[in-house]
This record gives C-alpha cells, structure tokens and sequence, in this order.
C-alpha cells in the first residue's frame, strides 16, 4: 500500500497532522493499534492551548457542542488552603474527543486502518519510507509506503526505540485516574488540582466532564524525591480517602470504574524530533507539560505544525533532510521556552513549605493569581512566575 503520507497513532496529534495534511489534497493513511472509539488514560482536560488549536482546525464548535464547559480553576495548596481563578476550558472524555478528532480526518479523505500496529521504519535512500505493521486481526505484516512518516505513537516508548528517535528510555512521569459517575444535579464547572502533602512530587485532580461524570486522578513526576517509586493505585486510593472534596465525591458515586494510568513523556525529554522521511509530533516527541502533565494541546498544535511543515515541503520539492531540520527548528522556538518554565515550575513541588506561601499571596495580593490565570490562559510565559524574579515578585508584592 502507498501513501503520500503515513500518519502512525490516532490521538490528537496524529489526527489533527492528518485531517491537515488531506485538507490539503495530499493522499493520506492514519494507522493504529486500536479499534476506535478507544479509551485513552487522561484527565480528559482541554485547556485553552487545546481550545485554540481546535479552533484553528475548524473543530472547536463541534468539540464543545459534546463537552462540559469550564470556568473557573481552583488550586489547593499542600495545607489545603486554595486559590482560584478564571480560566476557559472544557472536558470530553477521550473515548468521545479522539474519535470525534479521527472522523472529522476520515470526512477530509484520510483512509483509516484500525488494528495495525507499527514494528518498524522502512528504510528508503534518502530516508524513511513508511512503515511495516503487523495486522493485529491475523498476525500478518502490512508494508505501507510513503514519502513522509509522522510517528504520533504518544508516551509509549517501544515505538521510539523501533524508529530511532528515542533518546531515553524511561518515561518523565506517570499518572492514573478513574471515572466517577455522580448523581444527576449539576456539575461545577470548574478544574480543581490539589498539591497535596500525600502525593510528593505531583498533584491529584477532580475534572467534572458531561453526564455528572468526574474524572479522578493522581499524577506523579519523577526526579522529585524519587516519587515514581510509590504505588500509583495506593496514592489514589489515598486521595480519594482523605482529599474532603474527592471523598465527598466518591460517597455519592453511583458507579466509579476501573483505574487506568499511563506514561508521560515531557518538556521534550527523550526523543529526537525527527530524521529524515521521519517526524515526531505529540507525546512521542516529549511535548506534555511538565508540572500540569497537560499534552492535548501541544499534540494538536504540533501535529498542525507537522502538517504545515510537510506540505509545504512537498510542494516546494525540499529534501527530507531539509524538512527535519524546519519541523524541528520551528518546534523547538515555538515550544521551548514554556517547557523551560513549567520544568521550572516542576522544581516548586519539592518546596510544600513555599507552595502554601503562595497560595497564600494568591490570596492577599493581585499579582500570583493574575500569573496563573495569564499562565493557564498562555498569555504570559510560566517563567514570569516560575522564576526567581517571578517569586520574588510574588512573595514581596
Ligand atoms: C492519566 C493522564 C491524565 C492526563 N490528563 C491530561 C489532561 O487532562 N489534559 C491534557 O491536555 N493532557 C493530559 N494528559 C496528557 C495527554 O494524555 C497526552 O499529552 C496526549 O494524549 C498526547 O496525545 P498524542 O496524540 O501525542 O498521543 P496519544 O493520545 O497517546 O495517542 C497515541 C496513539 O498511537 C497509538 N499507537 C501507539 N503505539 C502504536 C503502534 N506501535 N502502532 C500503531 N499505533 C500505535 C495509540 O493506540 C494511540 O491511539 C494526561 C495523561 C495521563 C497519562
């Protein structure tokens, strides 16, 4: 089989590379593992770099018009005090969301091929030349030709091995959650993270999502006091059993589901960004937050980027090794400087002492909580206040 371009991985970032790239006439294949609709470990959060993405691909309407709206964000300190503040966002299960993103690629043209799970590059002359499956449904190889590949495979780091971008093996952290089904009345619409002193080097969340569903879960980071090595499932459980509002939550479930969790891959740690014929775009190219863990976006605005970057290769006739080296440089100065903050602001969770202070001066003066409201809103870089400037300033004013 040939393509144009072969997009491996159907998540935001292989979706929104290849509803791009047919839009643009190109004949494009989007591969995965899975049968679709699929769940997908998240929090489900569609926070406002997502939000602008979507509606750079003309798909914001149609995600909202299945998505609870969000307001408001309120972060809870390690001594439970908190700060809240306004911020636009919406949650959609990615079971709905991913499937809503890889029909609107099918509608553009994409030819869509569940169940194919890529082993290897197939290597060209001047670079990669598409991909060799195994067929999940028989157990037997599917060679796909291309003149571009993008790898969307997400955090999972076999992929990255298998097509020589991976760069570290180990994951930047892990997280789990599990979906609430609460009663009928209304859901608050609001995000609500907690720091809290039982989950050292990461945070806990409570995301309402449509139908009185609440997703739960617990993030952890690594490299902060070694708190990879807790069990995620007791940390949760934990959470759920002391954290008032979680617990609240919990004794009026109906239904709570079975945990999933899942690697995450940040601050573009870990894979190169390409080689030639070859580009990573989403998770599989580190592009998560550190801190937040939040990657929806930047999948999608990367796979955009991908996209933009590829057609115009084609069109221009640039080499593959000339495409690599835009797609990368542009990534890179268009990302870089945020994940240098949030990583900054990654280093505050070994700090609880520090964190309550500034929820605290959220509280009293105007400046923090305008910081994280402007941060949230990507307005302003995370440097301005994960920085020692930015804390001093927040400490002082
Ligand atoms: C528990 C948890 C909570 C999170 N919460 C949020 C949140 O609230 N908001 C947010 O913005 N981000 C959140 N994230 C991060 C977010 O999930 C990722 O950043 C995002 O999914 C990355 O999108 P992607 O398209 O790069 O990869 P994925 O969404 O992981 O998609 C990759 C696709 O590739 C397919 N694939 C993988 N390997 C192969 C293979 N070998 N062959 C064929 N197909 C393959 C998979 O089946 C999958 O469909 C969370 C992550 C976790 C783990």
């Amino acid at each position: 089989m040939e393509a144009d371009v072969l997009v491996i991985g159907s998540g935001p970032a292989g979706s929104a590379a290849a509803l791009t790239l047919a839009r643009a006439g190109l004949d494009v294949v989007l591969a995965d593992q899975h049968v679709f609709p699929r769940d997908k470990a998240c929090g489900d959060a569609l926070i406002p770099d997502a939000l602008r993405a979507l509606e750079a691909l003309g798909l914001r309407q149609r995600v909202l018009a299945r998505a609870l709206s969000i307001a408001t964000v309120r972060i809870y300190a390690p001594d439970r005090s908190f700060v809240e503040f306004d911020g636009e966002a919406a949650c959609l299960p990615r079971r709905v969301f991913d499937d809503l993103l890889r029909q609107a690629a099918m509608e553009a043209g994409v030819r869509f091929l569940p169940r194919l799970r890529a082993l290897r590059p197939l290597e060209g002359r001047a670079g990669v030349a598409g991909a060799r499956f195994r067929r999940l449904s028989d157990a037997c190889s599917l060679d796909v030709g291309a003149r571009v590949t993008l790898l969307a495979t997400g955090a999972a780091t076999e992929p990255l091995v298998r097509f020589g971008l991976a760069e570290r093996r180990s994951s930047s952290g892990v997280a789990v959650r599990a979906y609430l089904h609460a009663g009928s009345g209304p859901s608050p619409r609001r995000l609500c993270l907690a720091f809290e002193r039982t989950i050292p080097g990461g945070y806990g969340w409570l995301f309402p999502g449509p139908d009185g569903l609440y997703n739960v879960g617990v993030g952890l980071f690594c490299g902060i006091g070694n708190a990879i090595d807790h069990n995620l499932r007791l940390l949760w459980r934990q959470f759920l059993d002391t954290f008032p509002p979680a617990r609240a939550l919990a004794d009026a479930a109906l239904r709570i589901e079975p945990l999933r969790g899942a690697p995450l891959r940040c601050g573009f740690i870990g894979a190169r960004l390409g080689r030639p014929g070859l580009l990573a775009v989403g998770e599989a190219a580190g592009l998560t937050y550190p801190l937040s863990g939040e990657g929806i976006g930047k999948a999608l605005e990367s796979g955009l980027l991908a996209a933009e970057c590829v057609i115009e290769a084609l069109r221009r006739g640039e080499t593959l090794s000339r495409l690599v080296e835009r797609y990368t440089q542009t990534a890179r100065s268009r990302f870089s400087r945020r994940f240098a903050g949030y990583r900054a602001g990654q280093r505050l969770l070994a700090f609880p002492t520090l964190m309550n202070l500034l929820a605290r001066r959220a509280r009293e003066g105007r400046f923090v909580k305008r910081q994280l409201e402007a941060i949230f809103a990507e307005t302003a870089y995370p440097e301005s206040l994960f920085s020692v400037p930015g804390l001093l300033r927040a400490l002082m004013t």
